[in-house]
């Protein structure tokens, strides 16, 4: 049987699968790796042995577990050059952006490991109180998308294990080695059974959310799939975190430096060429300067260097995989045969998933491009002109992730940001999470909460105890 370039970490030990999983490099499209394809088998090992490493790990004290979580922290920062050369390769992000979410991830570890969970007590009468400790929840089955694949991996392995639970993580099938390579990196100071990660290709999923071994489900992706996670999970109560899907809007108020607005803007909707949750997918612009700003926004998707993320001066990547490709695609597709008008930038031949970035000039507010998530390089800009109409238009639907406001004139942005039903909202500028600030979407873009204080309580359950004299 051929070796897989990487082995799955399972019980602190390196473990292959009887059959291998294909990794493309989406600059290519062609195959460049494989890794484990792990089934029934292998899932049940890793359960098995995070179920078995649960209790003396719920039992070491917190400074314990913090150092160990700090310590994959340093790993991976340690290691952080081969990491990201991986993860442009089977990502297809351009090498400065890879190595961005390396040291993200590393950043988020050891500052999650900060974190403390202190117990409450209350008095309820002289000499009576009770006391609500956190534990926890047991062993968590964690997914991740191929967007953000390490760094939404940390997202989830940090709180998790400083909690003391152990979890079994499973990256998308488009882009499992990054993480593989962080198992094998870690394996050697990680408690065996504490941090198992997995690799197999579309059946793995289902298995994990079905397999009764599990206490919690952390599910990162699309909203279509988190509803499956969520039916699923039904069948042994698990507890959930669901991050799902968006389609944020940018709202660009008549009063912002017009140039100035449109570079951050492009970058809100075209970072990671538009592989972002919480990207901007549609942009409200104030008729006042639609015409400018769209000019500026053209310029500078014209001025993009889209390619090969492995090459220098490339600012945007290839769209990951063909499955999402030739969704976009589809979407370009509705715009033409709609008659709306595209202004598209440019990009290199080959066999590689390259879209070029595109804005879609004032679509109707009923497009598909409008109404669905693109989750890609398409831009749709609509023109605007009364402020309680637009955030109607933006509430209109069923995502509630996140969204950005632009303004010069902080108090009527703040007055905005109260009316939009997203559970993250950003003043000029996009992007800005942080470890200690919580991070969940509103409607079906999520379900709990991930990062900050609320994000650790999601990794535990409150146990209380009432103490008598
Ligand atoms: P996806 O839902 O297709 O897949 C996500 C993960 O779920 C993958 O690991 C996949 O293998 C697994 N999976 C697929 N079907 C499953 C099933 N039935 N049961 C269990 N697991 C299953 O999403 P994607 O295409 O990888 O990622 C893009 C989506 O993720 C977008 O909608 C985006 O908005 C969303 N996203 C959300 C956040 C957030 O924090 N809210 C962050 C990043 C991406």
């Amino acid at each position: 049987m051929p070796e897989p370039e990487l082995t799955m970490t399972i019980g602190g030990e390196p473990v292959i699968a009887k059959s291998l999983l294909e990794v493309r490099n989406p600059a290519t499209g062609m195959v460049f790796a494989t890794v484990p394809d792990a089934g029934h088998t292998e899932l049940n090992a890793a359960v098995i042995a995070a179920r078995d490493a649960s209790k003396a790990w719920s039992r070491k004290t917190w400074p314990e577990r913090a150092s160990i979580v700090t310590r994959i922290g340093e790993t991976v920062a340690h290691h952080a050059a081969e990491l990201a050369a991986m993860l442009t390769r089977e990502q297809g992000k351009p090498a400065d952006q890879a190595m961005t979410e390396i040291m993200t991830a590393a950043h988020w570890l050891r500052s999650t490991a900060t974190l403390t969970l202190p117990d409450r007590e209350t008095e309820m009468a002289p000499g009576r109180h009770h006391i609500t400790r956190y534990v926890a929840i047991g062993v968590v089955a964690a997914i991740s998308p191929w967007n953000f694949p390490v760094a939404l991996s940390a997202f989830k392995i940090g709180p998790a294990l400083l909690a003391g639970n152990t979890m079994v993580l499973k990256p998308s099938p488009f882009t499992p080695m990054t993480m593989l390579r962080i198992g094998e990196l870690v394996r050697d100071f990680v408690p065996a059974g504490v941090l198992n990660i997995i690799s197999g290709g579309d059946a793995l999923g289902p298995l994990m959310t079905a397999h009764p071994g599990f206490d919690k489900v952390s599910f990162t992706g699309s909203t279509s799939t988190g509803k499956r996670v969520m039916a699923a999970a039904a069948s042994s109560l698990k507890s959930l975190t669901l991050e799902l899907g968006g389609n944020d809007a940018a709202i660009v108020l008549p009063d912002v430096p017009v140039e100035e607005t449109a570079q951050k803007v492009f970058h809100s909707a075209f970072a990671n060429s538009g592989q972002i949750c919480i990207a901007t997918k549609r942009a409200y612009i104030h008729e006042d300067i639609y015409d400018e700003f769209r000019d500026a926004l053209a310029r500078i998707v014209k001025d993009a260097n889209v390619g090969d993320g492995s090459e220098t001066g490339i600012t945007h990547g290839p769209i990951q995989n063909r499955r999402q490709f030739d969704r976009l695609n589809d979407l370009i597709s509705d715009c033409e045969s709609n008659s709306f008008t595209l202004i598209r930038g440019t990009v290199p031949c080959g066999t590689g998933y390259f879209m070029p970035l595109t804005l879609v000039d004032n679509p109707p507010e009923t497009s598909r491009i409008v109404q669905e998530e693109q989750f890609g390089p398409i831009l749709p800009l609509i023109r605007f002109r009364d402020v309680d109409d637009v955030v109607a238009r933006v509430n209109h639907s069923d995502f509630g992730l996140a969204g950005t406001i632009w303004s010069t004139d902080i108090d009527v942005a703040l007055k905005l940001a109260d009316q939009i039903e997203t559970g993250n909202i950003w003043i000029n500028e996009a992007f800005a999470l942080s470890p200690f600030a919580s991070f969940a979407g509103h409607k079906q873009s999520g379900l709990g909460v991930e990062n900050g204080i609320e994000g650790l309580m999601a990794y535990t359950k409150p146990k209380t105890y009432f103490v008598g004299r």
